[in-house]
């Protein structure tokens, strides 16, 4: 069966590219082309953008009952649960996540995401009367924002595509979604199910396309408000362009996070949970904690383990379940990582496991080999730059106050872990450490709850009543007069 596709999903139906360019889809395994896609244009955002903007101003999707649009992304949920692992299988051939991650996270969480959604929308005081400071009452709405540009990364196209997708439904929003260029194919699938659930036409369009023109839609007058998942260097771009505009922005950016590996730490528990926090997607996460903080004492120990954990993880083909490491998503990014493998040895670090050129037993694909450096200063490159790929530095810390110093010295703040027998010890650094999201003893994204980032890790929220929240304006109606 073939992948490819001719045209973008605007207005409800299958809309011809205004230009002949193409987007080549590249297995990050074999280096072959797995699929051809239109790459989108100026001219198909503006297309989308018309579409989505006569949906808002005329359609009948903000005008409908909050009840009415659940129902709606309900049959959405229940068609998209029938297809978790063919999106699974989508995107380990877009992107090369390994299929023990994309049976995880690449798939049931977005549409566990959907579910959490939809519960959040049911009990969201889309209408709330309270009482009032000078009358009796006054009336607080939360109405749809407008047309909204949802912007998603590679790493985790679906999980961040659905994350704003799906509360801007909830909120009688529009939507223009621009999936990166890399991983299109999985968006395809998305708009199928949509489209088959009933969301009226204009109400979601998708185009993918590069950076320029994901600028182009960005600074569209016709764009209400841009929910953006990306690099923090795209982010200021955006949030610079929006803040000029005054439109409405939520961004998810980089991260450098920590994990903080306390010396009651059960050892080899601590790996294991490593395993998944530090390397999930082969480090190609923004919340992985490619960090380790080990005290002074327990140093050689944790390196050690940590350099055996690492060097028994099994590195290869994305669709073998056994995969725990798979392909950088692009040759770019595999040169990046190489750099960066590089600059550590340059910048003093030693490596203990891992280390420059391919994996043993791999000669093609964008392979790095998992590497552990040890002897790292929280100040070096290597130490505070985010390098999204599977390349963990272990600082040592004098005692915990020295280790949540650690953590916080960086630019980022966007998750963290602490690692202790001692649950109130590990509360006690979960206040202490600046980030919006951390875990003890673990780390698992509650859709309850929100997600986001402190510093240069992001601007809003997502998931929970919060991330809701911000696909609404709020509107306060007074009725009666003040008693004076
Ligand atoms: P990127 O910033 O290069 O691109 C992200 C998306 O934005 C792509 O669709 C791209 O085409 C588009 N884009 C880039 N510049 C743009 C601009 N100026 N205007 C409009 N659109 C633009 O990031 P990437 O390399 O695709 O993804 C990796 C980054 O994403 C990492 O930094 C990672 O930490 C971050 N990320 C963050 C989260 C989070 O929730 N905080 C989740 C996943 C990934």
């Amino acid at each position: 069966m073939t992948l490819d596709r001719d045209a973008f999903f605007i207005d409800g139906g299958w809309a011809a590219p205004a230009t002949t360019d193409t987007l080549q889809v590249v297995s990050p395994h074999t280096e072959e082309v797995v699929a051809t896609v239109p790459e989108g244009s100026a001219a198909d955002v503006d297309a989308a953008v018309a579409a989505a903007r006569r949906a808002f101003d005329e359609g009948p999707w903000p005008r409908m009952a909050p009840e009415e649009r659940i129902e709606v992304v309900q049959a959405f949920s229940a068609l998209y649960a029938g297809k978790l692992a063919e999106m699974a299988d989508l995107i380990t051939t877009e992107m090369g996540a390994p299929t023990s991650f994309a049976n995880l996270a690449q798939s049931p969480a977005p549409w566990m995401q959907i579910e959490a959604f939809l519960g959040i929308a049911r009990a969201f005081p889309w209408e709330e009367r309270r009482p009032g400071a000078l009358g009796p009452e006054v009336i607080v709405r939360r109405e749809p924002v407008g047309v909204v540009a949802a912007i998603p990364p590679w790493n985790v196209p679906q999980f961040t595509t659905i994350s704003k997708v799906v509360p801007a439904l909830l909120a009688g929003d529009t939507v223009v979604v621009k999936p990166a260029p890399e991983t299109p194919l999985d968006a395809y699938l998305m708009a199928e199910l949509l489209a088959e659930a009933g969301v009226p036409a204009g109400v979601v369009n998708i185009v993918a396309a590069g950076r320029e023109v994901g600028a182009h839609l960005v600074a569209h007058p016709g764009i209400d408000k841009v929910a953006f998942t990306g690099s923090t260097a795209a982010g200021r771009t955006i949030a610079a362009v929006c803040g000029e505009q005054l439109k409405r922005v939520s961004l998810e950016l980089g991260g450098k996070s920590a994990a903080i590996v306390l010396d009651d730490a059960d050892l080899a528990e601590t790996m294991e949970g490593l395993k998944f926090t530090a390397l999930m997607n082969s480090g190609q996460a923004c919340v992985a904690q490619t960090r380790i903080l080990a005290s002074r004492r327990n140093y050689d120990t944790v390196v050690e383990a940590l350099a055996e954990t690492v060097a028994g993880m099994a590195v290869g083909d994305p669709a073998d379940p056994a995969t725990e490491v798979g392909p950088m998503v692009a040759q770019r990014q595999q040169e990046r990582v190489e750099k960066y493998i590089a600059l550590g040895q340059e910048e003093g670090a030693r490596v203990v496991v891992g280390g420059n050129g391919m994996p043993e037993g791999l000669d093609r694909g964008w392979y790095v080999r998992p590497t552990v450096f040890a002897d790292v200063d929280n100040r070096m490159r290597i130490a505070q730059e985010e390098i999204f790929g599977p390349v963990l530095s272990v600082i040592p810390y004098d005692d915990v106050d020295d280790a949540v110093r650690i953590a916080n010295d960086s630019d980022y703040g966007l998750a963290g872990t602490v690692w202790t027998s001692d649950a109130d010890a590990g509360l006690d650094v979960a206040r202490r450490v600046r980030a919006g999201t951390y875990g003890v003893n673990t780390y698992t994204m509650d859709f309850a709850a929100p997600f986001g980032g402190h510093k240069a890790s992001g601007l809003g929220r997502e998931f929970g009543p919060e991330g809701l929240a911000q696909y609404t304006e709020l509107k306060s109606v007074y009725t009666s007069a003040p008693a004076m």
